[in-house]
């Protein structure tokens, strides 16, 4: 009898400390990956183990009454441990199995559960000193049927589910084996607790238990480590993805386009269908960046790769090739479909992006080229789309299809390019002046500064000649800055000079007067030369206003602090209206030559004029009125009250050294 006390002591011990050691393990891998289901795993190893350890000091003390406080107590340790063993495993291998994480309270509510059922069973019969096998009823057979119950509900419902792991497997079959053998006891328990032979049964189970802890705890770490493998791969398969796509958006980059292309080509081509390559730009997306910021910039980014991806057409690639630019391909049978996918695309672009609470509003322009009609080279077919692009951009349309004829077109822009760079930086650029008459005082009111290219092989060119390539390459910025400063340099010399300040009117394009870093570089150029801000005028067309009134009006606000003038040119040929302008605080109304031309001979021109005239000084503007050929233009002008005039008959644009001989007159 003393002899199996101490074994039964030493076997319980045993278990104690595998199972310590197997906590210890697990919590290590709970530090290294975090997993939930690491967690209570190692908590329901801990359950266990302090279970053992109860076990190994009720082994020790078999002798003392059942019914003494003392041994109560222990077999309460004992049954609420080993039933939060139990609860916490499930819970584990259940949110390992549907990697599904499950709410804290919902695993305290269940471990509690058990606990309290634990010691419920314990206390039922503890100190009825006559009720030993309801005792043992009440803590032998019932919980070993509920734990049977358990785990063959465990073992069903991972089999139901697809395995996670080989030691998933284990699992399984251990459950099937697991439950059998609580079922078992619990019937065993119910018939043949007199009997003399079951406490042999009882030590049978116990070896068996120690056995099939052991394989649970080490298919978890089995389970762990190819969680960990897992892991490492994705980490990996992260990193590769990472590489092959761009980081921003998820979309494939530029050499991951390229590289699917031809399969995807090969692929039509069997299935007689065709593949259109769009490519998408964003309009004005820098400014989205300046006025809301780079991270409302990158979200929109984000945003718009994932419309693109999930969009109703699947298309077959969606990829970023540069900032705000996006490929997307998409293979189809019949032609019809395409409009149908430019309509798609724009609807997608243009649906508002909401974004700390702002509503962002965007749009795009489309350049396309088909396979195989265009071209049968993922590079080619995205160049083509590239320069139908480019024409969409320049001519302001939302889609464009490649034709031939661009290409003769791309080219001579290709080479223009070089051109006007290298004509930039030789300086040779100049500026010409058009004098603009005061009519109350006749005198000069300023200068009009207008540019020309004394070109090496081409001699003089007006800008008609090569401002729409300007355009086309997006170069105005760097043009319109290149005539600030040399107009700015101009107003500065002739101060020097002739001692008196000229003022000088600089055509600004839409671009340019959209562009933020405007007012400082201008504010830079009139500090740099030490030329006072009145004597410089910008000239911006109407519809550069109608573009973005509230920018617009921002920074005419902003020039005019400064004392920067800024006039309408072209006035009437836009479709503004001066109701418009009336908020602007502009300073004159140009109005264009067209009406200024046929005003003499025209009756509804000379009404037009007549009106323009008084409604803009109803605004408090001045009028200026561009074209004026004849004597009869500037008579009829004068009598409409115009303020002044501007045009052949006054003088032509004259160069630099032209214009200093009528300075000195
Ligand atoms: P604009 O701003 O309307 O400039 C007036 C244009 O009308 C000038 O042509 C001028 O030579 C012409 N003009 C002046 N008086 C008369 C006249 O009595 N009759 C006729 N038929 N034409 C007259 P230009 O110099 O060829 O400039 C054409 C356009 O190019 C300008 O129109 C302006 O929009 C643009 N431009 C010229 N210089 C610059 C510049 O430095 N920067 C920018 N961004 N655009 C410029
Ligand atoms: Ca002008
Ligand atoms: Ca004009």
């Amino acid at each position: 009898m003393n002899e199996q006390l101490v074994a039964n002591t030493f076997l319980y011990l045993t278990n104690a400390i595998v199972f310590g050691v197997l906590a210890f393990l697990l919590w290590q891998f709970y530090r290294g990956f975090g997993s939930q289901h690491v967690k209570y795993w190692q908590f329901s190893l801990q359950a266990l183990t302090t279970s053992q350890l109860t076990m190994t000091v009720k082994a020790f003390t078999a002798l003392s009454s059942p019914t003494s406080v003392v041994q109560v107590v222990l077999e309460g340790i004992y049954q609420s441990s080993y039933f939060v063993f139990v609860s916490l495993f499930l819970i584990g291998l259940y949110i390992a199995q549907t990697q599904k994480p499950l709410a804290r309270r919902y695993v305290v509510a269940i471990a509690g559960a058990s606990f309290a059922t634990a010691w419920l069973f314990t206390l039922v019969y503890a100190f009825a000193d006559g009720h030993v096998y309801d005792r043992f009823f009440m803590r032998e057979t019932l919980p070993e049927f509920l734990f049977g119950l358990a785990y063959m509900g465990m073992a069903f419902f991972s089999y139901r589910t697809a395995p996670v792991h080989v030691s998933s497997r284990i699992m399984q079959v251990s459950f099937v084996i697991y439950g059998l053998r609580f079922f078992v006891f619990s019937m065993l328990s119910t018939f043949m607790v007199a009997e003399v032979w079951f406490s042999q049964v009882i030590r049978f189970f116990a070896f068996f238990d120690i056995g099939s802890h052991a394989v649970i705890g080490f298919s978890m770490l089995i389970w762990m480590q190819g969680a960990e493998r897992s892991a490492a791969n994705s980490a990996k398969n992260k990193a590769q993805y990472l590489g092959r796509h761009d980081s921003l958006t998820g979309s494939l980059n530029r050499e991951q386009v390229l590289e699917k292309m031809p399969e995807l080509m090969r692929n039509a081509s069997k299935h007689n269908k065709q593949l259109s390559i769009f490519l998408l730009d964003i309009k004005r997306f820098k400014f989205i960046n300046d006025t809301y910021g780079l991270k409302t910039g990158d979200y929109i980014l984000g945003e718009i790769a994932r419309r693109l991806r999930d969009s109703l057409f699947q298309p077959q690639i969606v990829g970023r090739l540069s900032g705000d630019s996006f490929v997307y391909v998409f293979e189809f049978e019949h032609r019809q479909q395409i409009s149908r996918a430019l309509n798609h695309l724009h609807e997608l672009i243009a649906r508002p992006y909401q974004y700390d609470g702002q509503d962002i509003m965007l749009q795009c322009s489309v350049g396309y080229s088909f396979y195989p009609e265009h071209g049968d080279s993922a590079e080619t077919l995205l160049q083509l789309s590239n320069l139908a692009l480019f024409h969409a951009e320049s001519r302001n349309e939302a889609s464009k299809q490649y034709s031939d004829d661009m290409q003769v077109q791309g080219r001579h822009l290709l080479a223009v390019e070089k051109a006007i760079k290298l004509a930039m930086e030789r300086d040779e650029f100049e500026l010409y002046f058009q004098p603009q008459l005061n009519l109350l005082t006749n005198k000069l009111e300023g200068v009009e500064a207008l540019i020309r290219w004394n070109h090496p092989d081409d001699g003089l060119l007006t800008p008609n000649q090569f401002l729409p390539d300007v355009d086309a390459l997006a170069l105005n910025s760097a043009l319109d800055n290149y005539v600030l400063d040399k107009a700015c340099r101009a107003i500065a010399r002739w101060h020097q000079a002739y001692r008196r300040w000229v003022t000088v009117a600089v055509n600004i394009t839409a671009v340019e007067f959209q562009d933020p870093k405007l007012v400082p570089s201008i504010q830079a150029l009139l500090l740099r030369y030490d030329v006072p801000p009145n004597y410089l005028e910008l000239e911006i067309t109407e519809n550069v206003v109608m573009t973005d009134l509230q920018s617009a009006m921002d920074t005419i606000v902003e020039l005019q602090t400064m004392g920067i003038k800024v006039s309408i040119d072209d006035f009437g040929t836009g479709y503004s209206s001066l109701a418009y302008l009336r908020k602007l605080p502009i300073d004159k109304i140009k109005i264009d030559r067209s009406f200024i031309n046929e005003m003499a001979e025209n009756d509804s021109d000379l009404t037009i004029v007549k009106s323009m005239v008084r409604l803009s000084h109803g605004l408090g503007k001045r009028v200026l009125a561009e074209g004026v050929e004849t004597q009869t233009q500037l008579d009829i002008l004068r009598t409409l009250d115009c303020d002044a005039v501007q045009g052949y008959f006054i003088s032509k644009p004259i160069s630099e050294a032209d214009l200093v001989k009528y300075f000195k007159r």
